[in-house]
């Protein structure tokens, strides 16, 4: 039996702007965001073979930065949502119905803390119900009101929320849903009164209250704070040194510095891009520079050294870790770091998504002592501190 889950990503969130003004789908929350999370709720089940989002036509490159995030083993290709989420379904199942699966599991991308028990549950109650969906029982006392006055308090009795995950036969409810298409009926809020309105048999499964959706600004600053609490905190350390050889330039930090010679190297040889990708990767325990990047591989000959950095932050990332900050020490007689140390420091921030003041850039002279006293090459240092989630 083939499973899906069909995650529909593809609302603009107005409710929730996110920090960076985007969706609040793709919002950080502790160190990851909040789509990267739902997705990895989903491919991490071992029920689930395929796991597709739907997406705004907009939020491509969103998109495949919480893909990167996302566990991406069971990812297949996004599909582009519709106008209202009735329609990015059904273009989702459309996508998924070239090679159509037994059951598809369709969830919203704002539930992020989806446990793997209510996804077997709902899986589960398909065994025998063409549907099934997470809901939580009404605890609550009930009221309707006009006009602020209360003029009834409403029996809570067999009344429940629906959530997501809901699950569905794979043909009967695209069938369902190519028919309200068919019908013109585009007003239905989840999947399960779709499935009802088409006559399917859709069976409740008790949700916990975990799953929450994340719904308001309020919602994601609550849900971050709680998430950063179980972030531990690690650090690193690296240090680089590159020999001078004949040349008129060095690479330092990113940026080049005309210089009496240039340093030796299979790379562009910056000592502070290495030092700080080490720190990074040493923060992580995930092995150095020249484990990841070879000098023997013909491949990294006179490579940029950005994408070391990139590549190490990217490994941090992985791990739902967040940067916290770096701080570099250049030990050199010459050149002077001080004049290149705001582009240094706006070009390593870029890649760290750090603001100035978390990019420390410091150098300095040995005394004309040791080899860089005597002007044989540079050494740089570096510390990165890096908060991974504990969970
Ligand atoms: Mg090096």
């Amino acid at each position: 039996m083939r499973i899906a889950a069909l995650i529909v990503a593809a609302g603009r969130g107005t409710r929730a702007a996110s920090p960076g003004g985007g969706p609040k789908q793709y919002a950080i929350i502790g160190g990851k965001s909040v789509l990267a999370r739902t997705m990895a709720a989903f491919a991490g089940h071992p029920g689930i073979d395929e796991v597709k989002v739907v997406i705004h036509a907009d939020d491509r490159e969103l998109y495949e930065q919480s893909a990167a995030d996302g566990r991406a083993a069971k990812l297949t290709e996004p599909a582009i949502g519709g106008p209202t989420r009735q329609a990015s379904v059904l273009r989702g199942l459309e996508a998924l119905a070239a090679s159509p699966p037994d059951i598809v599991l369709i969830h919203d991308a704002a539930r992020p803390f989806v446990s793997g028990k209510t996804i077997s549950n709902v899986i589960a109650a398909l065994n025998d119900k063409p549907g099934a969906l997470a809901a939580l029982a009404v605890t609550d006392t009930l009221k309707r009101a006009s006009e602020g006055i209360v003029t009834e308090t409403v029996a809570r009795a067999g009344l429940w929320r629906a959530q997501t995950p809901q699950g569905f036969h794979f043909l009967p409810i695209l069938a369902a849903h190519r028919k309200a298409a068919e019908n013109g009926v585009d007003t239905f809020t989840d999947d399960a009164s779709i499935a009802e309105w088409a006559g399917l048999d859709v069976a409740i499964v008790e949700d916990s209250n975990s799953n929450i959706k994340i719904t308001t600004a309020e919602d994601l600053e609550v849900v971050d704070r709680q998430l950063s609490l179980t972030l531990e905190p690690r650090i690193g350390s690296g240090f680089d040194v590159h020999r001078f050889c004949d040349g008129d330039h060095v690479w330092l930090g990113g940026i080049k510095i005309p210089h009496t010679h240039k340093l030796e190297g299979h790379s562009d040889a910056d000592v502070v891009l290495h030092a700080l990708t080490d720190a990074l990767l040493g923060a992580i325990g995930d092995g150095d520079i020249g484990q990841h990047f070879p000098p023997s591989d013909p491949k990294w000959k006179g490579a940029a050294s950005i994408l070391f950095l990139e590549d190490a932050v990217r490994r941090v990332r992985e791990r739902g870790g967040r940067i916290g900050n770096v701080d570099i020490t250049v030990l050199a007689e010459a050149p002077r770091v001080g004049p290149h140390r705001d582009a240094m420091q706006a070009l390593i921030g870029g890649a760290l998504g750090l603001s100035a003041d978390r990019v420390g850039i410091k150098a300095t002279t040995t005394e004309q002592m040791g080899f860089t006293g005597r002007r044989e090459g540079i050494a740089a240092m570096a510390t990165a501190m890096v908060f991974i989630p504990t969970e």
